[in-house]
């Protein structure tokens, strides 16, 4: 019954953010077929694929393959795309509401969580994810400044952002070379007068959350030499026992990892990375507003009562010396003007994807990946936190014939009312290609275009 009267009102889709979730989120709503179903899909920046384009690492091209999957979902039937149109500045999310009849937020988590302690605002301290979207050639880092001069550099946190950053920092001109890094971070790098880099966890290595792949990189580094503090191998008693009774597959192979790399002989290389965990950074030190140093205080492991492995301070302090400091303990949401945010856990409050304020659901407006769950998974696996939102969606769908008539045609006036200067599909087609051709010359995967004005101008947007 329903199937003709969708053919000729289709269920009219926004999703704000052009990521992995958002990307999953229109696949599976574009596959349904009793239901006649249109995308547009939005974008701050005029360039898709969110953190595959900006926060994955550029030595792993192969992750960065998933785009394909994106690009078959881009080139079906229904779906649009607007680039440089940043909700809540050209549109309201109220426009939205009116515009579309179902609101998908697929906005990520694009700030930092804090470690809360003295000296964090000292210059030479800053959060991992704005070293990662410079190298990356994220607009919104372009003009970051990273003092690649230093000798020391510390990094806290034991995932893969921190592992990431630690890589990407001890990397060869030539591991890099080939890969799409900034241009700038390429010959920031190469130019990099670091010797010692220290990442610190707070727990053990059984709880550390760095994948053994991950792992196994920084030691095959052709530059430098993995070299692990004792705690960095050695399992205390709460950790053996909980190792025993729990450890999976990827604990167990990270700690069997690290205890036999623990054995080989260093090759003296000209940059170490010490691993050291159980320690916590309880203050940054500094002289005139920059970072020297940070006081480590030593952590004691202890089983809580819910069962997981803590940590706690043992009162023994050391000082580390550090020109420049990376904070890489986890991403966190920002507020979207007009939608509900829990500023506790950092997301939008939902459940199973339905939006909520208050414990009431807001009709209409849908949640995906780390913006509904906070920042956890591989890219993979937003494809069923999206699926799961999307049932969500057709549990709800509205009687369409009664629904407001809501036209693509309707959206599009307004959407280039809104923001002239606005990106499609085609657009980002040019761009690639682009990016892929000077990439070539160099014999490079490409050459990102890092400057919003400077995409617009290629594309005739923006006055020469
Ligand atoms: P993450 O995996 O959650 O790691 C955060 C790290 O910060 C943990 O080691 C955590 O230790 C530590 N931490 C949190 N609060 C701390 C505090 N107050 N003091 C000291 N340490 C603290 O986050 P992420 O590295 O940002 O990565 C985000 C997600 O992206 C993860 O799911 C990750 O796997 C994924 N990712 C994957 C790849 C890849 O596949 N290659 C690359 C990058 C990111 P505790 O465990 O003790 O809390």
């Amino acid at each position: 019954m329903r199937a003709p009267e969708q053919a000729q009102r289709p269920l009219r889709v926004a999703i704000v953010g052009s990521g992995p979730s958002g990307f999953y989120a229109a696949g599976a709503l574009l596959k349904r077929k009793d239901v006649t179903v249109e995308i547009d899909m939005f974008d701050r920046l005029p360039t898709p694929f969110g953190l595959v384009r900006g926060g994955v690492a550029p030595d792993h091209q192969k992750i960065k393959n998933v785009v394909r999957v994106y690009e078959k979902i881009a080139t079906k039937t229904g779906f649009r795309c607007y680039g440089n149109v940043r909700i809540g500045e050209h549109l309201s999310v109220d426009t939205l509401r009116e515009l579309y009849d179902m609101v998908v937020f697929a906005v990520g988590a694009e700030s930092s969580r804090s470690l809360g302690i003295p000296g964090e605002d000292l210059q030479g301290v800053h959060p991992a994810r704005e070293f990662v979207g410079w190298y990356n050639a994220h607009p919104d880092y372009r003009d970051q400044a990273f003092d690649l001069g230093s000798k020391s550099v510390l990094v806290v946190g034991v995932g893969n952002v921190a592992l990431d950053v630690a890589r990407i920092l001890a990397s060869s001109r030539n591991e890099l070379r080939g890969t799409d890094i900034a241009d700038y971070a390429l010959d920031a790098l190469g130019n990099r007068g670091i010797t010692d880099i220290w990442i610190l966890g707070r727990r053990g290595p059984v709880q550390a959350a760095f994948g053994t792949p991950e792992l196994k990189e920084l030691v095959n580094l052709e530059e430098a030499e993995l070299v692990l503090e004792p705690n960095a191998h050695q399992l205390d008693e709460v950790s053996q026992r909980w190792f025993d009774d729990n450890a999976d597959k990827r604990v167990r192979k990270n700690v069997t990892y690290l205890q036999e790399h623990a054995q080989v002989p260093s090759p003296n290389a000209g940059l170490r990375i010490h691993m050291w965990l159980c320690v916590s950074p309880v203050e940054f030190l500094g002289e005139d507003g920059q970072v020297t140093g940070v006081r480590i205080e030593e952590n004691d492991l202890y089983a809580a009562d819910d069962g997981s492995v803590r940590s706690r301070g043992n009162g023994m302090f050391h000082d580390v010396q550090a020109e420049m400091v990376f904070t890489s303990v986890g991403y966190r949401g920002i507020r979207i003007p007009g939608l509900p945010f829990d500023e506790r856990s950092g997301v939008i409050p939902n459940e199973r994807g339905r939006v909520e304020e208050d414990g009431t659901v807001v009709p209409g407006v849908y949640v995906v990946g780390w913006a509904k769950r906070g920042p956890s998974g591989v890219i993979g696996t937003n494809r069923a936190d999206a699926q799961e939102t999307v049932e969500q969606m057709f549990e709800d769908l509205p009687d369409l014939s009664a629904s407001p008539v809501r036209t693509a045609e309707q959206a599009h006036t307004a959407i280039s009312t809104a923001q002239s200067a606005y990106t499609d599909w085609d657009d980002w087609v040019q761009l690639d290609a682009l990016e892929r051709s000077k990439g070539a010359e160099l014999g490079r995967v490409r050459l990102k275009f890092s400057r919003v004005d400077e995409m617009l101008r290629v594309l005739g947007k923006l006055a020469e």
